[in-house]
């Protein structure tokens, strides 16, 4: 089983766009939507929910006001400035709150309790192209790294389970922890860029992490016809660095059309997208077949 996973250096590159057209031809794949802040594989796929998870964040301090003396101990003593006075009752920030405990164990009154929060939930879907894993974090709950981990390992169990060829991820933009989350372990790494000024350094971004992580990788860019200077540059860097360039998606307006109709563009398009996207997968079983 092989783990192929879709990223971009940036958001707004269209790289979910390229997971779905690819969904329809990896046939006996698992799915997982590692972009846990803001998922929307699921608005094409409109899978069926199986299981709905909770996944648990950290610790918020919680004061019961009845028992409160109003001594301010703790609002004085939180290095996070999580406590306040509001309107003569002591309240936490849970936004702010670090879950140190410190308030807990300092309160005289016994008026604090530590209660574990929820940052998400997780879920185990069925699509008509195979399950689907994915997720929602809470906005301004962290770990989407650890939620990204997990769901990737529940993905992993049902595709040794059921002897899936793939585990198709489509991973969050940019470089950051999540990013790395969702590539770690992973056997391929297909970079979505596009002909913008930050084009190619974001693609460098990319390709400079799958390879530090030594994880074969390719190119495609999409919306190559927007500018094809800057579409040329991309080429020149991907000759340089002997990056394969799997294909050029010039911008067509059927890949919105697709999206807005819940299909996925392989489903969509004409013969001339449909073909693309059997490039694309042929680019990738070669890179990583290729010894
Ligand atoms: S330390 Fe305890 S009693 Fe004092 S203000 Fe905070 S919650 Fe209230
Ligand atoms: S648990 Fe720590 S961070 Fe949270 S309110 Fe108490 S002292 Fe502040």
């Amino acid at each position: 089983m092989k783990q192929i996973v879709i990223i971009s250096g940036k958001g707004g590159t269209g790289k979910t766009t390229v997971v779905l057209g690819l969904v329809p031809l990896f046939d006996n794949s698992v799915i997982v939507d590692c972009d846990v802040d803001a998922p929307d594989v699921h608005i094409v796929l409109e899978p069926d929910i199986k299981n709905e998870n909770l996944f648990p964040g950290g610790k918020n301090a919680i004061i019961d006001n009845q028992i409160c003396t109003d001594c301010g101990l703790c609002e004085k003593k939180c290095h996070f400035n999580a406590i306040s006075n509001i309107d003569g009752k002591l309240e936490v920030n849970k936004f702010l709150c670090e879950g140190c405990g410190l308030c807990y164990h300092l309160c005289p009154a016994g008026a604090i309790k530590m209660e574990k929060s929820i940052a998400g939930k997780w879920y185990e879907s069925e699509s008509k192209f195979g399950p689907f894993y994915h997720a929602n974090l809470i906005p301004g709950e962290e770990n989407s790294g650890k939620l990204i981990t997990m769901l990737r390992h529940q993905a992993r169990l049902r595709a040794e389970e059921e002897k899936r060829d793939f585990i198709l991820i489509d991973g969050p933009p940019g470089t950051g922890c999540p990013v790395i989350s969702s590539i770690t372990g992973a056997d391929y790494a297909l970079i979505v860029t596009e002909p913008t000024v930050s084009g190619v350094s974001d693609l460098k971004r990319a390709h400079s992490l799958a390879t530090h992580f030594k994880i074969k990788s390719a190119c495609i860019v999409n919306k190559s016809t927007l500018n094809p200077k800057k579409t040329q540059e991309i080429q020149k860097f991907c000759e340089i660095n002997n990056i394969a360039l799997l294909s050029e998606i010039p911008y067509d307006i059927r890949y919105l059309e697709a999206i807005e109709k819940r299909m996925t563009p392989y489903e969509y398009g004409d013969e001339d997208i449909k073909e693309t996207f059997k490039t694309i997968k042929e680019g990738i079983l070669r890179g990583i077949n290729d010894q």
